[in-house]
């Protein structure tokens, strides 16, 4: 089964992504987490998408696709995938369909993840990821240590939390991500949208019934 997560940058899809997977048995595909690595290892994909994502700018779609498909023909995926910050565009949503006919998948459902820009800008402020995990924190300082088991990361800012960089993916967000969901909404795909205001159980337990698990 494959589960796109949807909704605007510091809605929760990260946090959540994990603990769905684990639920459903499938492995994740962070598209965000697939380039930062790239970037790390100083990749010539890493190195071209690299500026988009510091100024808070969507990367090419056929970079995008690129990976997506790459990942979900890959072993590990057989099962399903949850999708984590793809799909951002209507053509990646249409080049996600090909890639699924391609190897006989179906598109599970589509996980919007609802809340407010307000709410999104006070907590993307106050977070702090992992140089190592990219596990997500709140409430903690830059340089504390990560509290992942066998990590030895040290948590950071990322650039494109920085509030300007934020504003520019709120843009991008409404410009063209959002227009994702109508195109979904007259392709037939089971929409389930859920409050993603709350603790993190509970918006858990929330994706869980809505996924019917
Ligand atoms: P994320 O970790 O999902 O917030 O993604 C971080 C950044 O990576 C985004 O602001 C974009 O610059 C880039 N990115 C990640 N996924 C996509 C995507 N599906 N389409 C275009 N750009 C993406």
């Amino acid at each position: 089964m494959v589960i796109v997560l949807f909704g605007k940058p510091g809605a929760g899809k990260g946090t959540q992504a994990p603990r769905l997977a684990a639920a459903l048995g499938v492995p994740i595909l962070a598209t965000g987490e697939a380039l930062r690595a790239a970037i790390r290892e100083g990749t010539p994909m890493g190195l071209a998408a690299k500026a988009a994502m510091d100024r808070g700018e969507l990367v090419a779609d056929d970079v995008i696709l690129g990976i997506v498909k790459d990942t979900l023909e890959s072993a590990p995926f057989a099962q399903g995938a949850i999708l984590d910050g793809v799909v951002r565009t209507v053509p990646q949503a249409e080049g996600l369909q090909r890639v699924l006919a391609d190897i006989d998948r179906k598109l599970g459902a589509v996980l919007v993840f609802d809340i407010a820009d307000e709410e999104i800008i006070g907590r993307v402020g106050g977070r702090l990821v992992c140089d190592t995990c990219s596990h997500p924190y709140s409430g903690k300082q830059p340089g504390d240590a990560c509290e992942q088991p066998a990590c030895a990361g040290t948590l950071m800012r990322r650039k494109d939390d920085e509030p300007e960089a934020v504003r520019t993916r709120l843009q991008q967000y409404e410009q063209k991500t959002a227009p994702v969901l109508e195109w979904y909404r007259t392709h037939g795909a089971r929409i389930a949208t859920i409050d993603a205001v709350g603790t993190v159980d509970e918006v858990t337990n929330r994706a869980k019934h809505a996924l019917g698990l």
